[in-house]
């Protein structure tokens, strides 16, 4: 099938109501995730360091949702904030370690009242979240109110056997040539570099709709085998090289 018309059998970036600007359930995304063929679906909600976020016990607390919901996998992970240019962040490791997929985000901006620092600041944060064992992906580094150095974001994801999320909604509609998300999804080809691809659903209409995305990588000609949730199976190896990986912190 063409990439352009898939779908990801696995959604690695996706909202409910608990993320304060969200509004679906697990339950209505994971509906729609089985309307669409899908296998599973990545919780990944917003930490308490954005206004509404999910309380900071989150990661615990998700233990309540069973592994499947409407034959759904339901993969428990959250998407972090990176609070500041030291690169803190707003859960803590005793709860971090209740994921099984984790996403660090910098929400940057005038309604957050988060504070993006230069582009080597940012880049340097980006660079210490990656580190952190139980993150696997920065999200939407591609963002430009955070400016950062992206090919150092890529060299380092791929030096600790991590992840590049690729953001659909970080793709505009249309001419998609020259942009950043382009610049992005082309080094992360030049570099041989693992991608998640998440849709960043806030409704679950949008579940699983990476199409501008998809659309843009195929006209890049990037090997669709770098996808690690194209499948659900390559997902599973990656999240079985995570734990494999949190083996050797001792954690
Ligand atoms: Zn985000
Ligand atoms: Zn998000």
């Amino acid at each position: 099938m063409k990439l352009s018309q898939s779908i990801p059998e696995v959604d690695t970036h996706t909202h409910t109501v608990i993320s304060g600007h969200a509004w679906s359930t697990v339950t209505e995304n994971a509906a729609e995730a089985a309307a669409k063929g899908m296998k599973g679906i990545c919780l990944t909600e917003h930490g308490p360091g954005v206004p509404g976020g999910a309380p900071v016990f989150a990661p615990h607390s998700q233990l309540m949702i069973p592994e499947t919901v409407g034959g759904i996998r339901i993969y428990k992970g959250m998407e972090v904030n990176i609070m500041d240019i030291e690169g803190n962040l707003d859960i803590p490791e005793k709860q971090l370690q209740y994921l099984e997929f984790g996403i660090a985000s910098f929400h940057a901006g005038g309604s957050t009242g988060i504070v993006a620092g230069t582009e080597a600041q940012n880049t340097e944060a980006y660079i210490k979240t990656l580190q952190n064992p139980w993150i696997d992906t920065i999200g939407h580094a591609d963002e430009p109110r955070v400016p950062c150095d992206l090919e150092a974001v890529v060299l380092e994801a791929g030096r600790l056997g991590k992840l590049i999320e690729l953001n659909n909604k970080r793709v505009p509609s249309g001419d998609t040539t020259g942009t950043r998300a382009e610049q992005y999804a082309l080094l992360c080809k030049k570099h041989n570099q693992r991608v998640c691809v998440g849709t960043d659903a806030h409704f679950h209409t949008m579940i699983g709709d990476a199409s501008r995305m998809l659309a843009m990588l195929e006209r890049i000609d990037f090997p669709p085998e770098l996808i690690v949730n194209l499948t659900m199976e390559r997902f599973e190896g990656y999240l079985q090289e995570r734990k494999e990986r949190l083996k050797a912190f001792n954690i």
